[in-house]
């Protein structure tokens, strides 16, 4: 291995050839479909392990302003701007025990989040709270989504352990019936959409899976009741277990350190190793955060988005891997490629490419004893290809007696499953518990999923109305159709890693858009013209980085190595220049979605 950092022209020569035969290794045939739903009918994969048996109660008849799906950061975001506009009425329905998403179910040991909390925890300011973390634990983040639910008064009207089953447009009363999984149908002018994007959980079919008649749980289904202690650790019930963990992604690498902790032994199926760059957690005050300052959130928010987006900043206030690294997250940009001479450009970009990707191979060097597990956990793709991680205990824990790496690329995955065993290239691990850190289907959730029909104007379904020619919105949000109904998330607009900001930009919107309707007496529907040029001006400028996932190692950014879908997706000029957009809009244009 070369210094960290020193590249010559022969050697990228080299690593395109090792990336393209690791790619090789590990994509099949059958690509996104190798995997099996939330739904499937074995395990402990359905059940709610926080909440238990939801307390009975009446359907609900009765009306209200804005419905909102999802108790999220999107849906209590919505809700608290929604309030910020002095809206009344504003019921969030949620399939957890309470509010929190993502931060509800996943409640894993070790679990952090990997973007700085300062920039991460929304509407610090508004409510007067500041991390005490540079990252968060995932309990601090989940009692903040319930800091800003409570301050926004919006447990009054909230309904949990309840899925919104239907959406029906009844155009004679101008409101939308809203029928859920507890019996409800009631009534509501408005419809905001927050399902997120991480909550369709997914598991590997692997053959036999459904034998296994060991203990098995999905990362974002905990189960402490067999494990003992909490995402503190103090696993004790794991002490003299054989534990293994399938998936070394964002939440793999948080988990095993933590499983290793107590465990009596774990094996970690490997497919593909994660970057695992530095972490550097530590405490904070708020004299480090500049907190007694007015605007200091949003500032510091604004100038994480920036960097991430590949914008010119005068300075980084977070200053950490994300931002220090944020130059080879451009090709990810639907910007990329747009910029001076490509050629010389690019190569520049390999370059730097390679050099971080040497550094972080270096890293594994250097922390792994081991030299063949060292190998074995050296990731040989072009940073980004997959979500970048960051951890000072993985790497370290497989140099404990406990752990053990089995690297299943080769077979592209895990081969079989038995009553007692995972098998990997002929090799039998009998295990007590197997854990699926596999992750979630990213972006599709809600109505997305076909599990949410959604009934416009004259019973049009919204699903089907897409079907010929994919999503056709107004920004993202707003559908011709469709009256009164938003749809926060990431389709057709911009996204970024720091998806709570995202999410609240699209709050901000979704509150602007209902207080005028409210203050005009008007529907909310943009017209087909409306749509087609927004439609037009996302395929115009759309990105030309399909050359980049198609080198890719496997996994969700392409699609498991088939590409992207057909169909444009982003905003072309990034997250910075959509917010920017959006807030002229709002002054110059609102009123023409109105009628
Ligand atoms: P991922 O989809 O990123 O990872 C799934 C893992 O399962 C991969 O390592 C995958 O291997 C492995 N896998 C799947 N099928 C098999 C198989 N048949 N045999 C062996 N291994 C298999 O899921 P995560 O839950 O880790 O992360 C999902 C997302 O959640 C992240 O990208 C991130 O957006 C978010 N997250 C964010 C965090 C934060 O701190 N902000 C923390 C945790 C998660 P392979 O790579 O080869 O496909």
């Amino acid at each position: 291995m070369a210094q960290d950092g020193a590249v010559s022209a022969e050697t990228l020569a080299e690593l395109r050839e090792r990336y393209r035969i690791e790619r090789e290794r590990r994509v099949r045939p059958d690509g996104p479909r190798q995997y099996l739903g939330a739904d499937a009918e074995f395990g402990y994969y359905a059940a709610d392990p926080y909440a238990g048996e939801p307390a009975e109660r009446e359907p609900l008849a009765d009306r209200v302003d804005v419905a909102v799906v999802g108790g999220g950061f999107g849906g209590i975001l919505a809700g608290a701007r929604l309030r910020g506009q002095g809206v009344g009425r504003v019921r969030i329905v949620e399939k957890g025990g309470d509010f929190g998403g993502t931060w509800y179910w996943n409640r894993y040991p070790g679990i952090h989040c990997d973007i700085e909390s300062h920039v991460y925890l929304p509407l610090l300011e508004e409510t007067g709270y500041v991390p005490e973390w540079k990252y968060a634990p995932g309990e601090e983040i989940r009692l903040h989504a319930r800091r800003i639910a409570e301050q926004f008064d919006l447990y009054a009207d909230a309904l949990f352990s309840t899925s919104v089953t239907s959406l029906s447009w009844d155009d004679s009363d101008r409101t939308w019936i809203v029928d859920t999984d507890r019996g409800d149908r009631f009534r509501a002018t408005y419809v905001i959409t927050a399902t997120g994007t991480l909550s369709e959980l997914k598991l590997p079919g692997i053959p036999g899976i459904e034998t296994f008649r060991g203990h098995t749980f999905h990362t974002s289904r905990w189960d402490y009741g067999y494990t003992g202690g909490s995402p503190d650790g103090g696993l004790t019930g794991l002490a003299d277990k054989r534990v293994g963990i399938v998936g070394t992604g964002a939440t793999g690498i948080q988990v095993v350190p933590k499983v290793a902790e107590d465990a009596g032994h774990v094996y970690v199926f490997q497919r593909t190793p994660s970057t695992v760059d530095v972490r550097a957690n530590r405490r904070t005050t708020a004299a480090d955060v500049g907190a007694d300052r007015p605007g200091w959130a949003r500032e510091r928010r604004d100038n994480f988005l920036r960097i991430v987006s590949g914008e010119a900043a005068e300075q980084d206030l977070v200053a950490d891997r994300w931002t220090s690294s944020a130059g080879l997250l451009e090709k990810l940009l639907p910007s990329f490629r747009r910029q001076g001479d490509r050629t010389a450009f690019e190569a520049a970009y390999e370059t730097a490419d390679a050099a971080k990707m040497n550094e972080l191979r270096a890293r594994v060097e250097r922390v792994v004893t081991d030299p063949e597990t060292a190998e074995k956990l050296k990731p040989w793709y072009r940073y980004a290809c997959k979500r970048p991680t960051f951890s000072d205990q993985y790497l370290e824990a497989f140099n404990r007696d406990n752990v053990t790496l089995v690297d299943t690329a080769d077979t592209h995955g895990i081969e079989r499953m038995t009553e007692n065993a995972v098998v990997v290239g002929g090799t039998e691990y009998e295990l007590d518990c197997l854990i699926f850190a596999t992750g979630f289907s990213v972006g599709v959730s809600g109505i997305l999923s076909g599990r949410l029909p959604v009934h416009g104007r004259g019973g049009v379904q919204l699903l089907h109305a897409w079907a010929r020619q994919g999503p056709r919105t107004l920004h993202g949000f707003t559908t011709n159709g469709f009256p009164n109904l938003i749809q926060l998330g990431g389709m057709q607009s911009a996204n970024s890693v720091n998806y709570t900001h995202i999410l609240d930009e699209h709050a901000v919107h979704a509150a602007a858009l209902v207080a005028a309707a409210e203050s005009r007496g008007a529907l909310i529907e943009p017209t087909r013209e409306a749509e087609d040029a927004w439609v037009a001006a996302l395929a115009e400028g759309a990105p030309d980085h399909e050359w980049f996932h198609a080198e890719c190692t496997p996994g969700y950014y392409n699609r498991e190595g088939v590409g992207r879908p057909n169909g444009p997706g982003a905003y072309p000029h990034g997250a910075v220049a959509f917010h920017e957009l959006l807030r002229r809009w709002r002054e110059e244009s609102l009123h023409k979605v109105l009628n």
